[in-house]
């Protein structure tokens, strides 16, 4: 692996990549089947993802058709990586068995191991049968949105495919590892301006907040709205808010600091609301929704933007999903792709009826919102949000952090990259937006 890694590293051609042979083990971090039920009994905040998140030695996987093998670079942590890790809601190894029984390629996935990471950016090793748009030595990033379009449904919008699973989550052979196993519709240009990590940690989490607020599948915010965005430092929040700017939209950030506060101002958001300061507690201690509350905090974001939200951003769940209904605007759209704080919520109905709300339901993307996304990070639209970066030995710690909301923006993770930094092709370009690149790294 050292060889190529050093090609790569060296600029190599992909003549001269194709040619060097692959290594028959690799390094990767996984969760073992052997160890699903080690937090048995435990409440999840005491699920240590560094006691189940392992780097292992392991085999390499087979290439079949329309699939490609890349060396990731680097890798970046996402909140799957932690449900993976901490075996919840559901072990991840019950998606790998399913795809074992879906054929010869899909048996590949099911093994005892189970190798995690959604996110990379990388260099092209190898091409299976079919693949005609990339070759060895092209630099890439990868979306998750692992599809293969055998069925009619995901014609229109690949996330409605029967086969649409979350690569490196519901598929094995993930990026947290030396060599990783995509499909070939999942490859976009590496940003030209970016380092490996950098480029690596916007795929996952700023495709999903493109499609929850921009593409045409879910709330297609328009210039003029005022979108309140729970969470607004972290993974899909900080990426929220930069397409809100970036799209005439009058965001409204909620954080749990003073510190991440200065740093939305920092990026141009003009109304941060700092939920511990404040004290919400949209729950009283029974777990019943309190209307009073709520009512502090609408009167709150009218106070700051005279006006209630035309779009909720909405993710963290149980605690903020009844609030998020109450405080949307008559007419206004509440878009959720998670429930960080628990699945199960409940909220008055007749807030969303009789105001004529709606609930949108949204994951990831497709290809072709995916695509756009990047394709704004390479025209200087839209930056990481990048606060610090482990190698993969450490990629543990990182989920830790994740798990406890100890972090901002996105952990970045070196797969391939021995340090941070690398892979920047175009210096120009980059000294244009070197300093918002360097917003998140306050946090560091
Ligand atoms: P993250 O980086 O941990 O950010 C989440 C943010 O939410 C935190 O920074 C925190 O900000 C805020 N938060 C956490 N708990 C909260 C609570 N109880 N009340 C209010 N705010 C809370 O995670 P992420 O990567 O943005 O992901 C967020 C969620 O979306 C995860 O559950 C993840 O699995 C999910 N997700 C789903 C998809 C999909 O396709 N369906 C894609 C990406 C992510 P403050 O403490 O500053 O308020």
């Amino acid at each position: 692996m050292e060889a190529i890694r050093q090609a790569i590293l060296e600029e190599a051609s992909g003549e001269e990549l194709a040619r060097l042979p692959l290594p028959d083990t690799m390094r990767a971090a996984v969760v073992r089947k052997s160890e699903i039920d080690v937090f048995d009994g435990l409440p999840s905040e005491e699920k240590d993802p560094r006691r189940s998140l392992h780097v292992d030695e392991v085999p390499i996987p087979p290439l079949g058709p329309n699939e490609v093998l890349i060396a990731p670079m680097a890798s970046a942590l996402n909140y799957n990586t932690v449900w993976t890790s901490i075996f919840e809601p559901v072990s991840t190894f019950g998606f790998l068995e399913k795809l074992g029984r879906e054929g010869e390629l899909g048996a590949r996935h099911d093994l005892d191991h189970h190798i995690v990471g959604s996110d990379a950016a990388g260099v092209v090793l190898r091409t299976g049968p079919g693949v005609t748009q990339w070759k060895p030595g092209d630099r890439v990033t990868v979306h998750c949105n692992s599809v293969d379009l055998e069925g009619p449904e995901g014609h229109e919008d690949s996330m409605l495919d029967r086969s649409q699973r979350i690569w490196g989550f519901e598929t094995n052979f993930g990026a947290l590892a030396d060599i990783s196993l995509v499909r070939a519709n999942q490859l976009m240009p590496m940003p030209t301006h970016l380092s490996w990590e950098e480029a690596a940690s916007l795929g996952l989490v700023m495709a999903t907040s493109y499609r929850m607020l921009v593409g045409e599948n879910a709330a297609r915010m328009k210039q003029g709205d005022v979108v309140l965005i729970w969470g607004a430092t972290g993974g899909i929040g900080g990426f929220a808010t930069q397409f809100v700017l970036n799209g005439g939209g009058i965001p409204v950030c909620v954080v749990s600091s003073e510190e991440k506060a200065k740093v939305l101002r920092g990026i141009g958001v003009e109304h941060v609301i700092d939920r511990k300061a404040e004290g919400y507690r949209f729950h009283d201690e029974h777990g019943r929704p309190d209307y009073a509350e709520m009512r502090r905090f609408g009167k709150k974001i009218r106070e700051l933007v005279g006006r209630d939200p035309d779009i909720v951003f909405e993710h963290p769940g149980r605690t903020t999903f009844a609030a998020s209904v109450f405080v949307a605007r008559r007419g206004g759209t509440i878009v959720t792709c998670a429930s960080t704080s628990g699945f199960l919520h409940e909220y008055d109905n007749r807030y969303l009826w009789m105001h004529l709300k709606r609930i949108l339901g949204s994951h990831f993307a497709n290809y072709h919102e995916a695509w756009e996304a990047n394709r704004l990070v390479d025209l200087g639209r839209i930056h990481p949000i990048l606060s610090k970066t482990y190698p993969l030995e450490q990629a543990a710690q990182g989920a830790y952090e994740m798990h406890h909301n100890l972090h901002a923006g996105k952990i970045g993770v070196l797969v391939g990259a021995p340090e941070e930094g690398l892979g920047v092709r175009d210096q120009e370009k980059r000294g244009r937006f070197a300093e918002q690149i360097a917003v998140f790294r306050a946090f560091e």
